[in-house]
C-alpha cells in the first residue's frame, strides 16, 4: 500500500523494559532472559527504561522463588517452594514504580511473561495447595493497569520476529504522536481505513497490540508510515 502521508517528526518513545530481557541478570536464580529479536530489532529505535520491581523492592540476586497465591478474598505473595506467605515491599514497590515520572513519559511496556511480578494475563495465581487456579495479571502490571491506563502492554512472547517488532516500533510511535497530538485528519482517515480497532477511543491501539503474533493479524499498513526520528528510525 503507498501511504502519502506527511511525515511526522518525533522523538523516540520511552518503554518500560523488564530488565531480564535486556540481558541484566536479575531473576530470582540470578540468570537473564535476553530477548535476541527486542535487542536487534527494537532497542534501536526506542529509550529504554530498564525495571525489576523485585530488586527495586530489596529482595536481591540470587532470591527465593515466589508466586501469587489466593489467600482468602485476597491475592499474596508467597514462597513457591512451601506456600508460605511472605512479607514483603513488592506490592508498595509496584505502586511506587507504576506512579514514578518516567512511567508517565512511557507509552508502552515490555514484560516477560509469566512473571509473578511482570507477567500480563499470563502469571500464574495458585492455590495454597500448590495449583493453579487461573492466569491473570502479575503484581507490577496490576499497578500499571491501575496508574497508567494509557500504557501498551505487550510481552515479550509477542515480538518473537523482526516483522512483530517493527509494527510494535510503529504502534508505540503512533501512541507518542496521539499523546503530543501531531495526528492530523488525515493520518486519521488512513489508519481508521487500514483496521477498523482504529476506530475505537485512542484509536484502539491497546486493541491493536492484542493482535501482534496473532494468526489473523494483518499489519502490514503499519510499516511505511512515514515517521522520522532523531535515531535510525
Ligand atoms: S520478570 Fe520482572 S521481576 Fe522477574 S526478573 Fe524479570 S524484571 Fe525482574
Amino acid at each position: 500500500m503507498t501511504v502519502k502521508l506527511p511525515a511526522i517528526h518525533l522523538p523516540k518513545p520511552v518503554l518500560l523494559v523488564s530488565q531480564c530481557l535486556l540481558g541484566d541478570p536479575v531473576r530470582y536464580d540470578g540468570a537473564h532472559k535476553q530477548h535476541p529479536a527486542i535487542a536487534q530489532h527494537l532497542l534501536p529505535h526506542i529509550t529504554t527504561a530498564a525495571l525489576c520491581p523485585e530488586v527495586a523492592a530489596g529482595m536481591g540476586v540470587p532470591r527465593p522463588a515466589i508466586r501469587r497465591q489466593q489467600m482468602g478474598d485476597s491475592e499474596i505473595i508467597a514462597l513457591a517452594s512451601s506456600g508460605a506467605a511472605l512479607a514483603n515491599s513488592l506490592l508498595s514497590t509496584s505502586q511506587r514504580l507504576a506512579t514514578h515520572a518516567t512511567t508517565q513519559t512511557a507509552v508502552a511496556a515490555i514484560l516477560k511473561a509469566r512473571s509473578p511480578s511482570c507477567g500480563i494475563e499470563s502469571s500464574p495465581l495458585f492455590n495454597p495447595d500448590g495449583t493453579i487456579l487461573a492466569l491473570g495479571d502479575g503484581l507490577f502490571v496490576q499497578q500499571l493497569r491501575k496508574h497508567q491506563t494509557h500504557l501498551l502492554l505487550v510481552s515479550e512472547e509477542q515480538l518473537h520476529d523482526a516483522e512483530s517488532c517493527v509494527y510494535f516500533v510503529r504502534l508505540c510511535q503512533l501512541a507518542l504522536a496521539l499523546k503530543l497530538n501531531l495526528l492530523r485528519e488525515d493520518w486519521l482517515v488512513y489508519l481508521r481505513k487500514a483496521n477498523a480497532l482504529h476506530q475505537l477511543p485512542a484509536l484502539g491501539l491497546q486493541e491493536v497490540v492484542r493482535e501482534l503474533s496473532g494468526e489473523s493479524a494483518e499489519l502490514h499498513y503499519l510499516e511505511p508510515l512515514p515517521f522520522i526520528g532523531r535515531g535510525k528510525n
